[in-house]
């Protein structure tokens, strides 16, 4: 989509920091870091949000997290947690609309993420 900032990233028209890529999706650090290692996997087809999806594409999408995750844990022997956190709709904090899984490292009880 044209001024999807998202869609540009999977293109490699803006830059990012990807973490991993194949047919479905790709994932990339967050601009702004949660904590250490935040990570976004998006559908690289632009869907607006959760409610855009079809069966297929939510199976290929969330049936690749574990991988990332674990890969994103692999990254830094501290992280002893993840959280997964996915908005939808304006109300509920979306600010890209193109939907994305945040995946945000926990490292200790006080690594400054709620
Ligand atoms: P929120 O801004 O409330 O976290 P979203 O769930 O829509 O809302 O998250 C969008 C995320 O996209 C933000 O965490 C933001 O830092 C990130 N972001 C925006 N632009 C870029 C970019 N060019 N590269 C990487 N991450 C980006």
């Amino acid at each position: 989509m044209e001024d999807c900032v998202f869609c540009k990233i999977i293109s490699g028209e803006i830059p990012s920091t990807k973490v991993y890529k194949d047919e479905v999706v790709t994932a990339f650090l967050d601009l702004s870091q949660a904590t250490p290692g935040h990570t976004l996997v998006v559908p690289n087809k632009h869907v607006k949000d959760i409610f855009a999806y079809d069966t297929d594409l939510a199976a290929a999408v969330f049936s690749r997290i574990p991988k990332i995750a674990r890969a994103v844990r692999a990254s830094n022997k501290d992280i002893k947690g993840l959280n997964i956190l996915n908005n939808n709709g304006k109300v509920a904090y979306q600010s890209v609309f193109h939907s994305h899984i945040h995946l945000v490292p926990r490292y200790t009880d006080n690594d400054g993420f709620s």
